[in-house]
């Protein structure tokens, strides 16, 4: 067997030489001679003198040996639809969406935000943007107007593509009114809107700005755009993610870095080969979309699951049957969607044929024993969690699949990957912590390997001060996690270190959540915290100050208050950031600065030791919320 840490050695002490063998794994127009510039840390860009193109490598190169092998096979439990994209058709819908994102005049650079449900033609739209060097920003289909605005604003698209309609557990959600609404909030709307119509719920069209998709695509049926050669360094993409400001911060991509990096990945990583299946069940709204539904197999020759629906709809089997059917080899979901699924009926999984699954990733949030212990037991295939961020784009810390399946622990995510450096720093010294067993701040040394952030869309003022910044001292990169590593070199995630929370596995800024709440005329004030939860991991809770005089007495007009507050939620940024629970306080506590303690807010609503509350202005103010 293979040695891993000789491997993860080579990568740190030979970066070049192991990177300019990763990066054969994609074909360039100009090889790079250089593999990484890091005179200006800490930016650090690669392959800075390659050229190549994300679309090429996951659709035209692989046209002369796998054109009719199942490039897209999309699922929809939802409408009970399937469809089947080839390699050689998916060259042909890319070149087509392609075709109408230049009619519209849509060009390198140029920036297209895609708000859709998980349909193949959120593929074709992305890999479009990737084959013309247009710059795609994906806008999860579970945020309505106002978290749509904010994107839109600081994305200013030349062209939205969006549709009527979603559709969770049966229940049809039109895109369209969420869309307007965000277009009429926005300062910066785009020119053109173009449309996929489902049939799904009836459309409003704006003359002249909006397009029928369908209408479009034949006017392009013979469409032949070629691929633009790019610069390795030229953005792909952004996608937003939340941190600890309201603002949520647009995680730039590069070209050649993500397209080396992914492909590695699937070989090193996920022990992928070239003809296998792959079914992540994420949106493509998220990293894990991106890397791992879209581009990743693409780029390494698989065939990629697109699944719109839920893992219980229409029954807790829906899953597996899909695995039976496609052969799926390989897949990848969150360990909430699991925890779901270990409370039906464990007849669901032994109906099925899985003979075909090798393995079963997870990532997004902390993976419990339990949990793993039962899918393991119960697929009879090794489970590999996996840690990393919007921010990496593949992951920090799991097991090496392809280089040496060692064996993992209970708990623990896994060893750092090749490529990082991966340490735990003192929060307050920054110091590296050397022991073993003691908690530290997660960091990276730079530069951080291929495939991460090049910055923050627009602000690299931004992207050195909140990530390069905040470890006192020194310019490591921070996680904003906690973490702890054993003897054996093995990482432990303890929680986030900022206010972000991971409802399950999705990343949502109190700050966020809490401006909507005060923008409520009955709110004073307001402080949103994560708090655990069997199921999803964490749930968010909103501790509201009313406006007033006093606290609401009456429990009618709370309850009232209270749903408004939840409506408004929804309504502005979308269901996934609704409070499981809205609590009314007279007076929040916080410190005598002024600032929030959410952490022992948090602590109080999990019964744990709030720590240290010298720093309290209002000693009483904790007691309202345990009695909440
Ligand atoms: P996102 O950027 O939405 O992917 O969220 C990234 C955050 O999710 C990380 O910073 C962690 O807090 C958390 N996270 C992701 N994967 C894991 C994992 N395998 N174990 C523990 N926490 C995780």
């Amino acid at each position: 067997m293979a040695d891993y840490a000789a491997f993860y050695q080579r990568s740190l002490q030979e970066p070049d030489a192991f990177w300019r063998e990763q990066a054969e794994r994609i074909e360039w127009a100009a090889p790079p001679t250089q593999i990484c510039d890091t005179s200006r840390p800490p930016f650090a860009s690669w392959f800075a003198d390659g050229s190549t193109n994300l679309c090429h490598n996951a659709v035209d190169r692989h046209l002369a040996e796998r054109a009719e092998q199942p490039a897209l096979i999309w699922v929809s439990s939802e409408t009970d639809q399937e469809r089947i994209v080839s390699y050689a058709e998916l060259d042909r819908e890319v070149q087509r969406m392609a075709a109408i994102f230049r009619q519209f005049g849509v060009g390198q650079g140029d920036r297209v935000l895609i708000y859709l449900p998980m349909i193949p033609e959120a593929a074709f739209a992305m890999l479009a943007c990737a084959r013309i060097g247009a710059i795609h920003c994906v806008v999860f289909g579970g945020f309505a107007s106002g978290s749509l605005a904010t994107r839109i604003d600081d994305a200013q698209p030349k062209l939205i593509v969006s549709a009527d309609a979603g559709s969770r557990g049966g229940k049809v959600i039109p895109y369209k009114p969420l869309l307007d609404g965000a277009l009429a909030q926005a300062q910066h709307p785009p020119a053109h809107v173009l449309l996929v119509d489902r049939g799904l719920a009836p459309m409003e069209k704006a003359q002249g700005r909006d397009h029928d998709y369908t209408d479009l695509r034949g006017q392009h049926i013979d469409a032949d755009v070629p691929c633009t050669w790019l610069p390795a360094t030229h953005p792909s993409y952004v996608l937003y993610t939340s941190g600890t400001t309201g603002k949520p911060k647009g995680v730039q991509r590069d070209t050649g870095g993500y397209a080396v990096a992914l492909a590695a990945s699937m070989r090193h990583i996920f022990d992928a080969q070239p003809g296998d299946t792959f079914f992540c069940a994420s949106d493509i709204g998220w990293v894990v979309g991106h890397s791992y539904i879209l581009y990743a197999p693409l780029l390494a020759g698989l065939s990629t699951v697109i699944y719109e629906g839920l893992p219980i709809q229409p029954d807790a089997g829906v899953w597996w049957r899909l695995v039976e059917r496609h052969r799926v080899n390989i897949m990848f979901t969150s360990p909430t969607a699991i925890r779901i699924l270990k409370k039906h009926d464990p007849a669901h999984l032994k109906a099925s044929d899985l003979s075909s699954l090798r393995t079963l990733f997870l990532a997004g949030e902390p993976l419990d024993e339990p949990t793993s212990t039962w899918v393991a037991d119960s697929l009879g295939v090794p489970v590999t969690d996996n840690y990393w961020q919007t921010e990496t784009g593949w992951p920090i810390l799991t097991i090496a699949r392809g280089v040496a399946p060692q064996p993992g622990k209970p708990g623990s995510p896994g060893v750092p990957m090749y490529g990082y450096r991966v340490g735990l720093y003192d929060d307050a010294s920054g110091e590296p912590i050397q022991e073993p067993g003691r908690k530290g701040v997660l960091g990276i040394e730079g530069p951080l390997p291929p495939g991460c952030l090049q910055t923050v869309w627009g602000d690299d003022e931004r992207f050195v001060s909140t990530y390069w910044k905040s470890i006192p001292g020194r310019m490591v990169y921070s996680t904003f996690d906690w973490g702890v590593r054993d003897v054996d070199g093995y990482y432990f995630i303890l929680g986030r270190t900022d206010d972000v929370l991971n409802v399950a596995g999705h990343r949502l800024g109190s700050r966020e959540i809490e401006e909507v709440i005060t923008g409520h005329p009955a709110v004073a004030e307001a402080a949103v915290v994560g708090v655990a939860d069997a199921e999803k991991g964490q749930v968010a809770v909103a501790f509201v100050v009313p406006r007033g005089a006093g606290p609401l007495e009456d429990e009618a007009e709370k309850a009232a208050v209270g749903q408004a507050i939840l409506a408004r939620v929804a309504g502005e940024l979308g269901a996934v950031a609704k409070p499981a629970r809205v609590v009314f306080v007279p007076v929040l506590p916080k410190t005598r600065s002024g600032k929030l303690l959410r952490r022992a807010i948090q602590a109080v609503c999990e019964g744990r030791d709030p720590g240290d509350l010298s720093t309290m202005e209002d000693a009483g103010a904790l007691e309202w919320v345990r009695r909440g």
